[in-house]
């Protein structure tokens, strides 16, 4: 995925989960019904667009929030679609119907420049 593609996919869901989790305060039940797996503590939704002011990394590098009992909604309901798996190039352990993440080589091939 281009590099702006990437950046324009996580600023939408960016937006999107903070009005979902935060001003809709839509239900989310059906949609964690569908998600799979634990979180490996890699750190990379913290780091979608800019890395968290409240992340912070151990000495054997996992990742842990330092704000984790008070964290904003939308983290915690992360991730909430399919779609939010690929803006994170396969970094996440989460699945939704056993699909896992999309990876870079996923991604369609850039159309060369004329
Ligand atoms: S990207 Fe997924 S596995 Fe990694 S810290 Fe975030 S929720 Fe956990």
């Amino acid at each position: 995925m281009a590099d702006w593609t990437l950046k324009g996919a996580q600023l939408r869901g960016k937006v999107r989960r903070f009005i979902q989790a935060s001003v809709v305060r839509e239900n989310t039940d059906e949609l964690l019904a569908v998600r799979k797996g634990e979180c490996n503590r890699c750190g990379a939704c913290c780091k979608i667009l800019f890395r968290c002011p409240f992340l912070a990394e151990d000495a054997e590098g996992q990742f842990r929030c330092r704000i984790y009992a008070y964290r904003f909604s939308q983290c915690r309901l992360f991730p909430l679609h399919a779609e939010d798996l690929g803006e994170l190039a396969g970094q996440c352990s989460y699945t939704f119907d056993g699909k896992a993440a999309p990876t870079d080589a996923d991604a369609p091939a850039p159309v060369p420049a004329d």
